[in-house]
């Protein structure tokens, strides 16, 4: 792949003739790290049909399981031998810290891996006897899905989308955000380097706006799976009713992270902190909604203040940096909104609410760690989505009090709770609105276990051995005796 302006990738080639442009930008220095074509409603046409051909073609359709298995396994080697620099340019792209980008990048081949092995052992079915026939549910591709990402986590994002799609049979066309193109572009690359068919995987970087509802459009797309703002979401479902598409969405949240006085609060303040401010704050299961039965309220603030307080903003590629900046200056300027509007409902900022004075971040999209707390469930900053760096504390009185603002939320992606008496954590996790529950442990993810949300947090889910059936259609086949 060329350096200068990154190409666009369709049906195995490099395209640079798009005409537009983005900037990558580097959130921690303003600076711009290198440009990429955008892609056109024109591209869009393009990567469909190379899609549709190389879906089609007998050597992708009739290719056996363990020989895809084996290029999805060729793809995960690729990512690993280069975990560094696919960690270095999401970090460049979207400030996120080097350590985490350096799990990512592992845990991306590891997605690859995991689905080469569901491949390999995923069966049809033969139905139970009814009569004098057989049935038997078989499993079909789409043939050609979308994948279109966000900008928060695209090692993570694009990986998950991508492995199943072709574990399942598909050719995919994956569009990243025009914030994190980079990673996208460099999990083309090796795709085409482990073998995989040209046209299985095209990429295709440019805006929301154009590329990406070009593509929800396009009537060769039978399937799209999104992950972004809920606005957006519901955008991509309006458009995916008109077609009759199915599509799965993963969408935001605004979860609650609760804290009983009988739980091990020390290590409950630690999990609250890491699980708002890690990523710095940006991140679809940040549990941004702290509820602290009343008791203990004012002592777990404490100590989750002076967590806030100890994590300084740094470099992201700083030897121990823990939170770096926010991925865009225009995302700093939606943080900050949101920060202001909590004050002006009567909001008291109890540590952050501001930028780092250091010299050495000024150039940055930084932001202070940010713990507001005097507001109820109804304030603004607990009902919309910041997905940044602050999180919102209020406390609750007994445990239905306490299922009534958690449940009282448009979203329902993830929750935490923390106590020691199992019998409530099981009742809880029953009763919480949400596609993901913690219990005594917060944002521990396995791609074994499926993933989405309730409500407003999206439709379908993604991950496990089910996610290579997302991007298939069942087929019963009768079969007269
Ligand atoms: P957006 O919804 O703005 O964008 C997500 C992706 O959709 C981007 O690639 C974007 O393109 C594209 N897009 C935007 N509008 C359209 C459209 N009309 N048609 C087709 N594609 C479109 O989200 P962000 O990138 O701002 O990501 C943050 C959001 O993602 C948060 O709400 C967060 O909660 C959510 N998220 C959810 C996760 C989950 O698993 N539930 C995980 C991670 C994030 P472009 O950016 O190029 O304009």
């Amino acid at each position: 792949m060329p350096d200068q302006v990154k190409p666009l990738l369709i049906g195995g080639d490099w395209i640079a003739d798009t005409g537009e442009v983005i900037p990558s930008v580097d959130p921690a220095t303003g600076r711009i790290n290198h440009e990429v074509c955008a892609a056109s409603a024109r591209h869009v046409a393009a990567a469909v049909e190379a899609a549709r051909e190389a879906a089609q073609a007998s050597d992708w359709r009739d290719m056996l399981p363990h020989r895809r298995a084996r290029l999805l396994a060729g793809i995960a080697d690729r990512i690993e031998a280069r975990s560094e620099v696919f960690a270095r340019a999401q970090m460049l792209d979207n400030g996120k810290v080097l350590a985490e980008c350096r799990a990512q990048a592992l845990a991306a081949s590891a997605v690859f891996r995991y689905y080469a092995g569901v491949c390999e052992t995923l069966g049809s079915e033969v139905n139970p006897a009814r009569g004098s026939y057989l049935s038997m549910t078989v499993y079909e591709p789409y043939d050609v899905v979308a994948a279109i990402t966000p900008w928060n986590s695209p090692l993570t994002m694009e990986a998950q989308k991508v492995a199943p799609a072709i574990a399942a049979g598909n050719a995919v066309i994956l569009k990243p955000s025009e914030v994190t193109p980079s990673a996208a572009l460099l999990l083309g690359q090796a795709a085409l380097d482990a073998g995989l068919p040209p046209g299985i995987l095209n990429v295709l970087p440019g805006t929301g706006a154009v590329a990406g509802d070009a593509l929800v459009r396009h009537p060769g797309v039978r399937f799209v799976s999104f992950t972004g703002g809920t606005q957006s979401g519901r955008r991509v479902a309006a458009i995916a009713a008109e077609k009759l598409m199915a599509v799965a969405l993963e969408l935001g949240g605004k979860s609650p992270h609760i804290v009983f006085a009988d739980a091990d609060v020390e290590a409950a303040a630690a999990a609250v902190a890491d699980g708002i401010f890690e990523g710095t704050g940006q991140s679809c299961v940040a549990g941004s909604r702290l509820f602290v039965q009343r008791a203990v309220y004012a002592h777990v603030l404490a100590l989750i203040e002076a967590r806030a307080r100890a994590l300084r903003p740094a470099p992201p590629g700083a030897e121990g940096a823990r939170l770096g900046p926010l991925a865009s200056f225009a995302h700093r300027e939606r943080v900050e909104r949101m920060v202001d509007i909590a004050r002006s409902e009567g909001g008291r900022i109890v540590t952050g609410g501001a930028r780092p004075d250091d010299a050495c971040l000024s150039e940055g999209a930084y932001y202070l760690p940010t713990v507001i707390d005097g507001l109820d469930n109804s304030a603004t900053v607990c009902r919309q989505e910041i997905f940044g760096p602050v999180l919102c504390a209020l406390p609750f009185d007994d445990e239905d009090d306490l299922v009534r603002q958690a449940n009282d939320s448009a979203y329902g992606l993830a929750a935490g709770i923390w106590t020691a008496d199992y019998r409530r954590a099981w009742r809880l996790a029953r009763r919480l609105e949400a596609g993901t529950v913690w219990i005594n442990t917060y944002k521990q993810l396995s791609i074994g276990a499926p993933f989405g949300g309730f409500k407003d947090s999206g439709i379908g889910r993604e991950k496990g051995i089910g996610g290579v059936r997302l991007y298939q259609q069942a087929k019963s086949v009768y079969w007269g005796l």
